[in-house]
């Protein structure tokens, strides 16, 4: 086994933590405050930075990044703004899907997303997300089109995406009725809604309402009722980016910490002399190493081609539960100026906060986790 990273991953890896301290960091907390969306400057410099294309099609400007380099991206991403990891992390997914795209849909579409335009990924339902199978949203074939008909919610980029790719059911009841559309968000009887979110507040989560929509056949991607298929090749390992932009989120926090014990005194000495403070500070970190392992671990098997269902189930699930622990012990030793607004500590903990549900809860992630120690007989599902 190899737990170190090559020359050139330690080269990805400097220099997007170069490029998002320079160009992500500075505008971290005024997104949250002020609610403004992105500028054409900073998505220009996103996209010369070649991020967008980590893993297009060669003939798109694709870089053939390895699904561990593109965790190393996130990683670096979600040390200054976690919600910018989600812009990346739709490319990669665009990536993913483009060989099942029509030609024309790719010709379209790909160049229109490596330039910056968002994108949305549409699963969940108003009943339910974490039962990706069960969904409602219909779409009826009708000639050489379908409508569709249902409502999704909590999707990031409401609003400001240009296209949609949407869950609808095709076929009969659970995952194997599922398939997979393109949908253009200006396609008449598309409406969107925005709600407030406790974090990640530039990422506008919100509802998708479709009313008759009519999309060409061509826009499904693959094959009828094969959806959920697409719909679990992609979070099977986004299941390792979310952890990992929260993970990194968590070690800018220790390292900001680590700097600010040191020189803060309290009853004669720096904080960081309380052995107590040093213990945290040295379990932290412990767990977010081990975390961050799990995430690259199930990202090398991913990238082998191997099955990783529960190894990346592990890395979600504790991966966000010991990055969200860790934020709240480095905003909890900042005293009260952890707590206030004018460091990104609460703002990083309410952003990551929300990592808990997406991409599924934890519960979702044991019971994979148990299927695979039990047996499917013996598991709760
Ligand atoms: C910041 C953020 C961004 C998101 N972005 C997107 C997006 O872009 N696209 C998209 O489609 N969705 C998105 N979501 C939605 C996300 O995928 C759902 O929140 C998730 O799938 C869980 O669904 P739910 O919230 O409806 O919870 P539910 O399915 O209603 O579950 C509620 C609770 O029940 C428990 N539970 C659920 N299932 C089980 C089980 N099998 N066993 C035991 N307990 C269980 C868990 O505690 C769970 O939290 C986003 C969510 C957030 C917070």
């Amino acid at each position: 086994m190899d737990f170190g990273f090559s020359e050139d991953q330690q080269l990805i890896r400097q220099t997007v933590r170069t490029y998002a301290e320079a160009e992500i960091l500075p505008h971290y907390q005024r997104w949250d405050r002020t609610g403004e969306w992105l500028t054409q400057d900073f998505i220009d410099k996103l996209v010369n930075m070649g991020l967008l294309r980590l893993r297009l099609p060669e003939k798109y400007g694709g870089q053939g990044y390895s699904f561990v380099d593109c965790g190393i991206v996130c990683e670096e991403i979600g040390r200054c703004d976690h919600q910018i990891r989600y812009i990346i992390s739709n490319a990669i997914h665009l990536g993913e899907m483009a060989s099942s795209m029509h030609p024309d849909l790719q010709e379209e579409w790909i160049p229109r997303i490596a330039k910056g335009e968002m994108m949305s990924l549409a699963f969940t339902e108003p009943g339910g997300g974490a039962d990706a199978g069960n969904i409602r949203t219909k779409a009826v074939k009708e000639g050489d089109y379908y409508i569709l008909n249902g409502e999704k919610t909590s999707i990031t980029f409401t609003g400001v995406s240009k296209v949609v790719f949407v869950s609808a059911r095709t076929g009969g009841p659970g995952p194997r009725g599922l398939s997979f559309f393109l949908v253009p968000t200006d396609t008449p009887g598309v409406k969107t809604t925005n709600f407030e979110r406790m974090g990640q507040r530039l990422d506008r989560g919100g509802s998708f309402f479709f009313d008759d929509v009519k999309i060409p056949a061509r826009n499904m991607i693959g094959k009828e009722n094969e959806g959920f298929i697409w719909a679990m090749t992609i979070i099977g390992y986004n299941r390792n980016f979310v952890p990992l932009a929260c993970i990194g989120a968590a070690q800018k926090s220790i390292d900001e910490t680590v700097e600010y014990v040191k020189t803060r005194q309290v009853m004669g000495r720096s904080v960081s002399k309380w052995q107590g403070v040093a213990n945290e500070l040295a379990t932290e970190a412990t767990k977010l190493e081990a975390a961050r392992m799990l995430c690259y671990r199930a990202l090398s098997l991913n990238d082998r081609g191997l099955r990783h269902d529960a190894e990346s189930s592990m890395a979600k699930w504790w991966g966000v539960k010991v990055a969200n622990e860790a934020l709240y012990t480095c905003m909890r030793l900042h005293g009260h100026y952890g707590w206030a607004k004018d460091l990104p500590f609460e703002q990083r903990l309410r952003d990551c906060l929300g990592m808990e549900s997406a991409d599924g809860p934890r519960e979702v992630h044991l019971g994979i986790i148990a299927r695979d120690l039990l047996g499917k007989e013996h598991a709760p599902f």
